[in-house]
């Protein structure tokens, strides 16, 4: 893969010409799935020497090179490993920093699957977990015990919506010869760069914003120089790759990341606007809003806003939840957020919270907000915020 080298290039054409090389592909324009596991040697002394780029499949091709050094790029991190899934992202992550003895603090606003895996796995393993306000920063101090090796934080967290004081909490963790590991799944690259902030590793759900059509998984691990080892040790003893056909949709869906993530931006700014007008909203749950409560530290180191946000209504019974949810005619439920369509989840917050309860009165709900006419969006929720009144 020929390192796209271009001083001070944009983002736009980092995501545009890096990680490919039309002269190494017969000159065609992208880098094709390259399906692969068995890799050929010439000579004994070339097998002997090991010296070669690819020796087998499983630490990776020119397919996944690509993603992993646009990504790279964009993140300002040393490198970069694609892995099948954004939970396992968060898991070698977390495995890369522990060992038996060990304690990890979860931020209370972290990815539920993550946290099933630090209680249910790294438990298992001698790992303690435990899980701090979403809110703390510099007082995460008093939460350090002398094994405590990571600190997990998603900024903000994709259910609730805090945004994390990143700088403050890598200099505790630092003190603490802890490592920081932050989900950076919302915002994307383009506008926050925790590596930049403080963060050793950055994590994402590839799956979402870089796939960004909702038809295939991946996860990205980005890291510091010295984090490096740990993770890409981790990865290879666990045997996690990430196919060809999988790497080439990340990278498809990277080419438009920019475009998309500022059509998702501003869509969803309006959106959340208007929805602080309407009668029956409580709250509206996004960072870039004034009224949130995070809003001076998202300002502070974002650079813009994503796709996805939440809304609190006013309080009423389950039938006025289903009323809303079940005759919306765009809108969908789905979990799998990033995609063109637009999502809207009835949101329960019980047992994954645990360091700071949910104490919001009124039903909560998650929208990811997609590409179909912004008018017709509004008229959806306007007939379904009607209907959830009537239902009360
Ligand atoms: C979806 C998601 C993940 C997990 O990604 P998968 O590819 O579904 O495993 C991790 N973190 C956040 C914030 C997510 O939204």
């Amino acid at each position: 893969m020929s390192d796209f080298s271009l001083p001070n290039a944009s983002v736009e054409t980092l995501l545009t010409h890096a990680g490919r090389d039309p002269d190494s592909q017969f000159g065609f324009v992208n880098t094709p799935v390259y399906r692969g596991s068995t890799v050929l040697f010439k000579t004994l002394d070339d097998i002997e020497a090991q010296a070669q780029k690819y020796l087998y499949g499983r630490a990776g091709n020119p397919t996944t090179d690509g993603v992993e050094t646009v990504v790279t790029a964009l993140e300002g991190a040393y490198r970069t490993k694609l892995v099948p899934s954004g939970l396992a992202a968060i898991t070698v992550a977390m495995l890369a920093c522990v060992k038996a003895g060990d304690d990890i603090l979860i931020s209370d606003s972290a990815y539920e699957p993550g946290r099933k895996f630090a209680d249910g796995f790294l438990a298992q393993m001698g790992v303690s977990a435990r899980y701090y306000d979403p809110r703390t920063g510099a007082d995460l101090a008093a939460l350090m015990l002398p094994n405590t090796r990571a600190v997990l934080a998603e900024s903000p967290g994709s259910l609730t919506f805090e945004v994390q004081d990143i700088p403050a909490i890598a200099q505790v963790a630092h003190a603490h010869n802890a490592r920081l590991i932050v989900d950076n799944s919302w915002a994307s690259p383009l506008y926050h760069k925790p590596l930049q902030l403080g963060a050793d590793i950055v994590v994402h759900a590839g799956t979402k914003m870089f796939v960004g059509h909702s038809d295939a998984f991946a996860g990205t691990i980005s890291t510091t120089e010295s984090a490096w080892a740990d993770v890409e040790r981790v990865r290879s003893l666990l045997g996690f790759f990430t196919s060809g056909d999988d790497a080439y949709l990340v990278s498809r869906g990277l080419k438009t990341l920019s475009l998309r993530m500022a059509a998702h931006q501003q869509r969803a700014l309006d959106i959340a606007r208007w929805l602080e007008a309407q009668s029956e909203v409580a709250e509206v749950l996004h960072p870039a809003l004034p009224s949130h409560p995070d809003h001076v530290i998202w300002k502070r180191d974002f650079t813009g806003s994503g796709s996805l946000f939440g809304f609190v209504l006013k309080p009423a019974p389950r039938a006025s939840v289903a009323a809303f949810v079940d005759h919306m005619q765009i809108f969908s439920m789905g979990y799998s957020w990033g995609g063109y369509e637009s999502l809207c989840l009835p949101v329960v917050i019980k047992k994954n919270r645990t360091a700071v309860p949910w104490t919001k009165a009124g039903n909560l709900f998650r929208v990811h907000i997609g590409f179909e006419g912004i008018e017709d969006l509004k008229a959806d929720l306007a007939a379904g915020l009607e209907r959830y009144a009537k239902a009360r």
